[in-house]
């Protein structure tokens, strides 16, 4: 399990298209309601778009919590600079609740100030990896702007899907279907074929896991654009990004995930409430499978990797630790380039640093097994040992269930 995909917002997406060559509006963004006075006249009328800048979609429909910030949804037309203003007065610092956020919603941090289009009609379109296909595959509707997902299951012959051989790459036939599955033709379909193009060739130059653009537009005066940009991307291969890896933002990532790729771990948070921390991806899967045999369910995995330090296994442990969901740990590893003393004596260390407050089961194999034991045997604290998994699992479920 490497790092997940990496979220952006709408701002920094439409940054990402307008570098690749895909056409967006002109916007600013900001984080002072006192900078939006400054920003609308900078981008000038006649109509302004104030956006909330969070990591959820349905902004539109979205509803503030608070009364201060008006009843019209996270996205706003404007007609004029005080308009502007005002709009960037009552968002700035609301929760926006949306069906793809909590009921709490999500406070609203940052705000995109966009030059406002003159929309024709609204279109779909997005690009994924299709895992049954092991392609780069394209999604398009005539029917953007709104759920899509009510599209697809309303009326399915709606929504087109194809895929792209990676050895021929976009050619001009994936053109014309796009064109036929946005319902264009004449210059339209010229552009379109061309989008396509850039945005096949940009979602593999910078490594993308999904691209959505809904709606694409088609303008009053006949121009393809993309008014709204959901980008994701591959967490693997954010090392050779580092302008991407740049646009993170921490604030809309749970904290603890947060932590974790500080110190090259993965966290997964699940539901249940025996933390896991192991090591690899297969480990991981027959550890949750085991633990749900015997009638319980992981709170998380935390994958320390093969070449985890001691300073590794104490961030780890921390983690799991600061989880209320918690009320027992697993620690299954398997030392291979990961040694069992190593592991061992980072859990001695990380429970004397930060205390332990529920059981905790280990279960160690491999190199240097013994001295791994040893370690945990003579520390003098309350760490149950297990012997293989099947016992380490039945001694986790036991402690916390009863
Ligand atoms: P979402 O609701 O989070 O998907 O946010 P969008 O960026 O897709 O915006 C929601 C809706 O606002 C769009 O579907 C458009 O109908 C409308 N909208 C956004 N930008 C503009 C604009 O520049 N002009 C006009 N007229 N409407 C816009
Ligand atoms: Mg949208």
């Amino acid at each position: 399990m490497g790092p997940h995909s990496m979220n952006i917002h709408e701002y920094q997406g439409k940054q990402v298209l307008k570098e690749i060559g895909a056409p967006v509006s002109e916007g600013i963004a900001i984080l002072k309601a006192s900078e939006a006075r400054a920003a609308a006249e900078k981008l000038g009328g006649p109509l302004w778009v104030v956006k909330s800048q969070i990591h959820a979609g349905g902004r539109g429909k979205g509803k503030f919590i608070e009364e201060s910030a008006g009843e019209k949804g996270g996205v706003r037309l404007a007609f004029s600079i005080d308009e502007v203003v005002e709009n960037a007065e009552q968002m700035l610092g609301a929760h926006l609740v949306t069906e793809q956020t909590s009921d709490a919603g999500k406070q609203v941090n940052r705000l995109y100030i966009e030059h406002g289009s003159d929309i024709e009609r609204e279109l779909y379109i997005s690009i994924i990896i299709n895992r049954e296909t092991s392609r780069v595959s394209f999604i398009a509707s005539t029917e953007g702007g709104m759920d899509i997902e009510g599209v697809a299951h309303d009326t399915p012959e709606k929504v087109i899907n194809f895929d792209i051989d990676p050895a021929t790459g976009f050619q001009p036939h994936h053109g014309r279907t796009l064109s036929k599955a946005l319902g264009l033709s004449g210059d339209l379909a010229k552009q379109c074929g061309k989008l396509g193009k850039i945005l096949y060739n940009g979602f593999l130059a910078k490594d993308m896991a999904m691209l959505e653009i809904n709606p694409l537009i088609v303008t009053e005066d006949g121009r393809l654009h993309c008014l709204d940009a959901k980008i994701s991307f591959d967490g693997n291969a954010l090392y050779r990004h580092p302008d991407i890896e740049a646009m993170r933002d921490e604030t809309e990532q749970d904290e603890k995930e947060v932590e974790a790729e500080k110190y090259g771990l993965s966290y997964v948070a699940l539901d249940g409430n025996i933390g896991c921390m192991v090591n690899g991806a297969g480990l991981a899967m027959s550890t949750m499978d085991i633990i749900k045999l015997y009638g319980a369910e992981p709170a998380n995995f935390l994958d320390v990797g093969g070449g985890a330090t001691k300073e590794n296994i104490i961030a780890a442990f921390k983690i799991l630790t600061s989880d209320d969901k918690v009320k027992g740990i697993l620690i299954n590893i398997f030392g291979g380039i990961m040694k069992c003393d190593i592991i061992a004596q980072g859990t001695v260390d990380a429970v004397k640093e930060v205390g332990l407050k529920v059981p905790l089961v280990v279960r160690l194999e491999g190199t240097n097994v013994e001295e791994g034991k040893a370690i945990i045997d003579n520390s003098g604290l309350n760490v149950i040992s297990a012997n293989d998994l099947d016992d380490a699992a039945q001694k986790i479920v036991k402690a916390v269930n009863g």
